[in-house]
């Protein structure tokens, strides 16, 4: 490939809105291009990388048995109201009409579609185990799209789908998957972990997070660093309330005063055990009068159901500590917070509660708010306007670095990652709502057992700059940059030795099965090189005159302090 033909459009600012370093180096190297929020134009050299991403996923998903196919972007909703998602889904769920009034989804995955075509194709048992997947743009209303193509609306998913006869098989199925992405996630060259998650109302412990070690992350996860163990904090959290310090949290309950509520009040009153109560969402919201004194409070549930649908979010009311529990109206709500309801983020036991709002929502500014523990209340709380985004890492509560693992091999530790995979045993939760049978050996119809393992392809890039940049660009792995070798002649456009060489260099890698870019723009050396360092470009060769007639050229690895000089023709060895 040659620069001239090519497209390169670097810049030296990145817009104000790019608040990572992934987006913003991104951005400048002309990768990808915003046009609306959430929702990028993929530009020609950040294409590249999402085409190298995908065929290593290709490649792995083949060698692990499973079957490319393509679902479509737009769905009917009928599909979505059989499994009771077009409903329950939030406002994530993109809903659309066509021109005869009928609704559809732009989907955000594909279990339904999957399941319908698993439910009209396979059969028999004879025809399993069956593993469709596919890479497809993915719709998702988030709340908050930010960091580029990291949190995007519009966005690439590979999402598989796993069908088996029973749940051994699909216990199997799901190894293979956890199997895969491992090879997968290595062959991107990062450095990542493979975390227990919560698998939420689907029970069972197969489900893992694949997260990408960064400290811009936005996920917490907890890990051991003398055992295997490692998960994400909810679902550590959740482990940690059901056992030692869950029992310590309780006898909280004895303690609390009218106006301090704890979670564990919640639980007493709901009766329901503390790790469920807790996972959901318990916000104490205080009246207080002019000198502070707290005059009532009511204690508001918020039950986040953690399975893979969308968060399903129903707000409570627990009148007094005392008092019974009923889900309270929208209009109530509305009500209480002057402003609809929304999502509230995790809220622990240990430290002052802080809620992660929905700016429509948290308009508490007269209210004292969370009360887990005495003393423990916040006060002012008013997210909409004027309070700082809490630090995720620093709002762990029920799981510090140093509490000992839970699998007595050491003391846990906790670092920030971003979720780029998430593999997910979903038992028969779909084939049962869509009434997807297959016949099994004994001629029976029986749901089939499914597992559902997805990859973030567009998130993927954004991971890895995260995680290898420096001042001057990106520095990608070799495996996904968008070329492996930047060819930069000096006077190019001068030197007929130059071109000529340069021209015989690119075209010797480019039969070598090299990646190679032959920038042939005739920029000076300075700008030539901070274009190729900005875009990450792992190798990079120059040829001038002078080196020419010593019989040698220069080479730069993208980490390496200086130039190393290499006799002409000995370059290929160097950039393999
Ligand atoms: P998150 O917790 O970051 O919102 P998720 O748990 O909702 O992600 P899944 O439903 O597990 O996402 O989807 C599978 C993968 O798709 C995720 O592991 C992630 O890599 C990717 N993904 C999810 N949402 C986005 C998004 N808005 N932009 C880019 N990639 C995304
Ligand atoms: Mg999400
Ligand atoms: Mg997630
Ligand atoms: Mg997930």
């Amino acid at each position: 490939m040659k620069a001239s033909q090519f497209f390169i459009a670097t810049q030296k600012e990145a817009p104000a809105d790019a608040e990572v370093v992934s987006h913003q180096l991104m951005m400048r190297a002309g990768m990808i291009k915003r046009l609306g929020a959430g929702i990028y134009n993929y530009m020609p050299m950040g294409l590249r990388v999402i085409r190298k991403v995908e065929a290593i996923i290709r490649e792995e998903m083949g060698r692990a048995g499973a079957v490319e196919m393509l679902m479509p972007v737009v769905q009917p909703a009928e599909l979505w109201q059989e499994t009771g998602r077009f409903d329950k889904m939030g406002p994530e769920l993109m809903r659309v009409k066509d021109r005869h009034g009928r609704d559809f989804i732009i989907q955000p995955t594909s279990e339904e579609v999957v399941t319908d075509v698993a439910r009209q194709e396979l059969r028999s048992y004879k025809q399993l185990p069956k593993n469709f997947y596919h890479i497809q743009t993915k719709f998702r209303d988030e709340r908050r799209p930010r960091f580029g193509i990291m949190r995007g609306r519009e966005f690439t998913m590979k999402d598989a789908y796993s069908f088996d006869r029973n749940p051994a098989a699909a216990a199997k199925s799901y190894e293979t998957m956890f199997a895969a992405y491992k090879r997968i996630f290595d062959r991107f060259g990062l450095q990542y972990r493979a975390v227990a998650a919560d698998t939420g109302a689907i029970g069972g412990d197969l489900s893992h997070e694949f997260q990408v070690i960064a400290d811009t992350g936005e996920d917490a996860i907890v890990y051991c660093p003398t055992s295997d163990y490692a998960a994400n904090i909810e679902l550590a959290e959740a482990v940690a309330l059901s056992s030692e310090r869950g029992a310590a949290t309780q006898a909280l309950t004895k303690t609390a005063t009218p106006g301090k509520s704890t979670c564990a009040d919640v639980a007493v009153l709901l009766d329901l055990p503390l790790a469920q109560t807790v996972k959901s969402l318990v916000m104490a919201t205080d009246e207080v009068n002019d000198k502070g004194d707290i005059v009532g409070s009511t204690v508001w549930l918020l039950l986040l159901r953690g399975d893979h649908d969308m968060n399903e979010v129903k707000v409570g009311k627990v009148e007094g500590l005392k008092g019974g529990f009923r889900f309270a109206t929208l209009g109530e709500i509305e009500d209480h917070f002057g402003c609809k309801p929304g999502y509230l983020g995790p809220i622990g036991l240990k430290k002052p509660v802080k809620v992660i709002a929905d700016r429509t929502v948290a308009n508490m500014a007269d209210f004292v708010c969370g009360a887990n523990e005495p003393d423990f209340h916040l006060t002012g709380v008013n997210w909409g306007r004027d309070l700082p985004e809490p630090d995720l890492v620093a709002d762990i509560r029920n799981v510090v670095a140093g509490d000992p693992s839970p699998d007595g091999q050491g003391v846990l530790a906790i670092q920030r990652g971003i979720e780029v995979g998430h593999v997910f045993y979903l038992g028969t939760k779909y084939s049962k709502a869509m009434n997807a049978t297959f016949l099994d050996e004994t001629g029976k119809p029986a749901h089939f057992e499914m597992g559902c393992y997805g990859i973030g392809v567009t998130r993927i890039l954004g991971a890895a700059i995260e995680q290898a940049h420096d001042a001057r660009g990106i520095v990608w792995p070799d495996a996904i940059a968008p070329f492996t070798v930047a060819i930069c002649p000096i006077g190019y456009d001068r030197s007929a030795d130059v071109k000529a060489a340069a021209d015989a260099l690119h075209d010797e890698l480019q039969a070598a099965g090299i990646d190679v870019m032959l920038d042939d723009r005739g920029e000076r050396p300075g700008a030539m090189f901070a274009d190729w360092e900005l875009i990450g470009v792992p190798h990079r060769v120059v040829l001038s005159d002078r080196g020419l007639k010593e019989g040698q050229l220069e080479y730069q690895g993208r980490r390496d302090a200086a130039a190393t000089k290499v006799p002409t023709g000995e370059v290929a060895a160097f950039v393999k």
